[in-house]
């Protein structure tokens, strides 16, 4: 508790889930990532629990404060509190206020946000491939698209003088490493072993991405079955032995402070 009230930078795992089976049975949480970067609070993939992880956490984390809400895509397990998270944010939709970000596909034709939450929202922005977005003195910038099932991507950006990166859900392809080069990176590893069609990366995918990237520091996070059955944190210390990089399995409530 000490730790997270000293900084005004830190990056709270809400949810360490990916993927459907994990998240259905809740053998990790789904609640997305707070980002906290000085005066600007950022929720980023509320997933199933979203809310239930904001209250529960140690401090609380209290969504009235939210200033934007980014979705990476549209899937349940990154999109479902999208509307309890916008009500709260707006404080049952009495205070129109806040930013949401996500993908066309995810409120063009089947939006994710009911329409009631929809006008609750201060603004509702759609995502470009490598554009650059600002809430307040929080910037960031999304990747090209990744290759998933639906519109996806990755985020970017600078925390007290650190860059993070997001990797999201995605298949492995040979542009990742120059579009994801960082100091910490983030990334989604669903798989053990990699598994061909379908789009999502598995542990020899990131092992890949890491020693071609190099960042100073990788958070392994978004675990699916068989990554939690080869035990993530047991695979990250091997990474790190590997690669002389620091790399971490994310644990639900962990933070990351800058
Ligand atoms: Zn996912
Ligand atoms: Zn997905």
């Amino acid at each position: 508790m000490a730790k997270i009230t000293k900084s005004d930078h830190w990056i709270k795992f809400l949810g360490t889930a990916g993927a459907r089976f994990v998240m259905i049975k809740q053998l990790r949480a789904s609640g997305g990532l707070w980002v906290r970067s000085k005066d600007v609070n950022v929720l980023i993939d509320p997933g199933p629990g979203s809310l239930v992880r904001c209250a529960s956490s140690r401090p609380k984390l209290d969504p009235t404060k939210l200033n934007a809400i980014i979705l990476t895509h549209r899937h349940l397990d990154h999109a479902n509190d999208i509307n309890v998270m916008i009500e709260a944010m707006t404080e049952g939709g009495f205070k129109k206020r806040g930013v949401v970000f996500l993908p066309h596909d995810a409120i063009d034709e089947d939006p994710v946000i009911l329409k009631h939450a929809q006008s609750y929202a201060g603004r509702i922005e759609t995502l470009e491939p490598q554009h650059q977005y600002a809430v307040g003195d929080f910037v960031f910038e999304t990747s090209i698209a990744l290759k998933h099932p639906c519109q996806t991507y990755g985020l970017k950006f600078n925390i007290n003088g650190t860059r993070v990166a997001i990797l999201s859900d995605t298949e492995y392809f040979a542009d990742i490493k120059e579009h994801f080069k960082t100091d910490i990176l983030i990334v989604n590893v669903v798989f053990f072993e990699p598994m061909p069609g379908i789009q999502h990366l598995s542990f020899a995918d990131v092992k890949i991405i890491v020693k071609d990237i190099k960042p100073r520091k990788v958070i392994l996070t978004h675990f699916g079955r068989t990554m939690l059955k080869a035990r993530p944190h047991e695979l990250a210390r091997m990474l790190s032995w590997e690669t002389g990089i620091d790399v971490v399995a994310a644990t639900d409530g962990m933070t990351e402070v800058f």
